[in-house]
Parts: structure tokens; C-alpha cells; sequence
């Protein structure tokens, strides 16, 4: 899943940004907010982490472009700026959620896995499709009842895939979802990433679509029974 951090403070930054990788977020860093609204007119996030009191251009003109442009991305403010006033104008130009300095990292991914969440539509914490799931806290997938744990990587890669059953992602659109900026990306990195999935939860779990990327098929429960019969 992939994170704009908008922050000024190179120290708080950087401890978010190692905490986001630390659990398997792809996190692009800006410190500004002209800086900010270009990365947001150039590229796709799914959740955006956003300061208020930034050089250039203030967060709540960042979340007010953002939302004026028709982006619905979820937002959650991390600031200082901790009046009631402040918290309410946030909510009301398009914050989905709101977090004063100083927070616990704890509290910060759980706020994210929750937005995260509501993005991606499901109302749980875990990720459901057929006889495989996967648990977005602890990162453990399960197929048919047996628990497999994941890197980092295996986990980032098999979410997006998860988050839209049916469809299929080119090698480009989870790179994306899985690196920063300035993250090296080997060109078969995708591919080592799904061959080590496979290996694990079963070949079958993860189709390649050839020439075009790959897909974990639409799969409910009713479905399975009814290939079982
Ligand atoms: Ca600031």
C-alpha cells in the first residue's frame, strides 16, 4: 500500500517513514505543501499522512486542493495544532481522521490499517476470497486453515492483489503499490516476490495473465462449495 508523508520535521519524518517500511508500506516523503500537491497531481497514494504546519503552503490548503480536485484518498492529519478548531475545520474540508502530536507509533498504523481498510471496502481486518485469507495485522495468510507467514514484500504484494479480486495488476501497478520513491526496483523484483507467494500458498492462488500482469480470481465461498460438488 503506498503513503504520501507530508512532514517538515526531518526527525519525526524519518521515524515515520522507517515505522511505515518497518511494516511493509511503500511511503513517499514530501516536506512542503506545494511540493505535497504536485506529488498528488502526479501519482496514485492510497492513504495520505498530512502535517498542517508546513512551509509553502499549509496542510489544510493541501487537503483543500486535494478534495476540490475530486480525490477522495483518505487522509489522516498528524499535527501539533491540537485546538478543538482546528480538529473540526480539518474533519470538515475532508480529513477522514486526525492524530495530535505526540502519538504512539502503535496508534498510528492502527489509525492506517483502519483507513486502509474502509479504502479498500472491507469492513474487517482481514482479507477474505475463498479459502485464502489474509490478516492485515499480523501479516499471516491462511489458505484452507494452514498459516503461512510473509515478508514484508510477499505481504504489500498479495494485499494489493486481495484488495481487488478479479482484477488484474500489471507489473508497473504493483511496483507502485509495493516501493517508494527512490526504493530500487529490480525488473523481475515483482516476478521473485509472486513466484516466492506461490511457493508458499500454492501456484493456483495467484494467476498470471500473460503480457498483461497478474490477479487473484473473484473466489466467495459459494463458489468454492459449488466447485467442490
Ligand atoms: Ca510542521
Amino acid at each position: 500500500m503506498r503513503v504520501l508523508l507530508v512532514e517538515d520535521d526531518q526527525m519525526l519524518g524519518s521515524a515515520v517513514v522507517q515505522a511505515l517500511q518497518d511494516v511493509s508500506y511503500a511511503v513517499d516523503w514530501v516536506s512542503d505543501g506545494v511540493q505535497a500537491s504536485g506529488a498528488l497531481e502526479q501519482h496514485d497514494f492510497e492513504l495520505i499522512l498530512l502535517d498542517l504546519g508546513l512551509p509553502n503552503r499549509d496542510g489544510l490548503e493541501v487537503l483543500r486542493r486535494l478534495r476540490a480536485s475530486g480525490d477522495a484518498t483518505p487522509v489522516l492529519i498528524i499535527t501539533a495544532r491540537d485546538t478543538v478548531d482546528d480538529r473540526i475545520e480539518g474533519l470538515d474540508i475532508g480529513a477522514d481522521d486526525y492524530l495530535g502530536k505526540p502519538f504512539a507509533v502503535g496508534e498510528l498504523l492502527a489509525r492506517l490499517r483502519a483507513l486502509g481498510r474502509r479504502q479498500g471496502g472491507a469492513a474487517t481486518s482481514v482479507l477474505t476470497n475463498g479459502l485464502m485469507s489474509l490478516e492485515l495485522a499480523s501479516k499471516l495468510a491462511r489458505v484452507d486453515g494452514v498459516e503461512y507467514a510473509l515478508s514484508n514484500r510477499e505481504f504489500a504484494l498479495l494485499q494489493a492483489l486481495m484488495m481487488r479480486p478479479g482484477a488484474v495488476l500489471s507489473r508497473t501497478q504493483l511496483e507502485q503499490k509495493i516501493y517508494g520513491w527512490g526504493e530500487e526496483v529490480e525488473s523481475n523484483a515483482v516476478a521473485v516476490i509472486i513466484h516466492g507467494l506461490r511457493r508458499k500458498l500454492g501456484a493456483d492462488r495467484i494467476r498470471n495473465v500473460r503480457g498483461l500482469g497478474w490477479m487473484v480470481e473473484r473466489n466467495d465461498a459459494r463458489a468454492g462449495e459449488e466447485r467442490s460438488r
